[in-house]
């Protein structure tokens, strides 16, 4: 599982160029682990250490990524809701036959920068030890950078070609955009977008993808309008109340 996961990012990052560090960062950082069912603990592949669901990883370096077998994707259905996920040291990402390579390499990439990010204090705590709205939305948009650098790089550039070519009307100004509303497309506007890559391989890939389109049209349109890193800010959140 290991071994295909590195490949899914390879194929997308290059050590040593612009984000080699997310790949170096799992390879040195990132721990591939399964669930038992019977005890409810989760291992890491290589060495055995236990860990209790749910118990956060102080030190970070052991980023479990989870697995796939069919009894264990039930039970994970049931824990996570099988969807690509960081939280506390932990990454989980759906059964490997679910998404295709290049949307499984683009999707851990993302949780990836989250888990690195964590791992160097990028981000700012208060003294609850949580992070703030805004530093929360920071992250999300470091993330989502990655995630459309990686997008574009898997087309050769031809996603944001496509993408400045759609048929999009700018909000007008009373339309709330970008605090209250978003720009939600069909899967006829993002089929130009959407027909770079293989299909997709389940309804769960399908989504994630729509979301990855959905964001690049916003932040498209963000653009247009100049309204800056606040506006991405904004869009952002509202995407997201959107998808809820
Ligand atoms: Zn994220």
């Amino acid at each position: 599982m290991r071994r295909v996961l590195e490949h899914d990012l390879q194929q997308l990052i290059t050590e040593g160029q612009n984000d080699g560090e997310l790949l170096t960062f799992f390879r040195t950082r990132v721990k591939v682990g399964y669930i038992s069912i019977e005890d409810q603990m989760l291992y890491a592949e290589d060495d055995y250490r236990p860990y209790v669901l749910g118990q956060r990883d102080n030190t970070l370096s052991h980023v479990l990524v989870l697995p796939t077998t069919f009894a264990e994707r039930r039970f994970i259905h049931e824990y996570d809701r099988i969807n690509f996920q960081y939280s506390h040291g932990r990454i989980v990402v759906p059964p490997l036959d679910t998404f295709t390579s290049i949307w499984m390499g683009i999707r851990l990439a993302h949780e990836l920068k989250h888990a690195r990010d964590e791992f160097y204090g990028i981000e700012e705590y208060d003294d609850g030890g949580n992070v703030s709205i805004r530093e929360y939305g920071l992250g999300e948009l470091r993330a989502n950078n990655l995630e459309m650098r990686l997008i574009d790089r898997a087309t050769n550039g031809r996603f944001a070609q496509e993408l400045q070519r759609l048929d999009i009307q700018l909000p007008s100004p009373d339309s709330g955009f970008p605090d209250r509303t978003c720009f939600i497309g069909t899967i006829e506007l993002f089929s130009p977008l959407d027909s770079l890559f293989p299909p997709a391989l389940s309804q769960a890939e399908s989504r994630a993808r729509g979301g990855a389109y959905t964001l690049a049209v916003n932040f498209l349109i963000v653009e247009r309008l100049g309204l800056g890193l606040e506006g991405r800010l904004a869009v952002h959140r509202s995407v997201f109340e959107s998808s809820q």
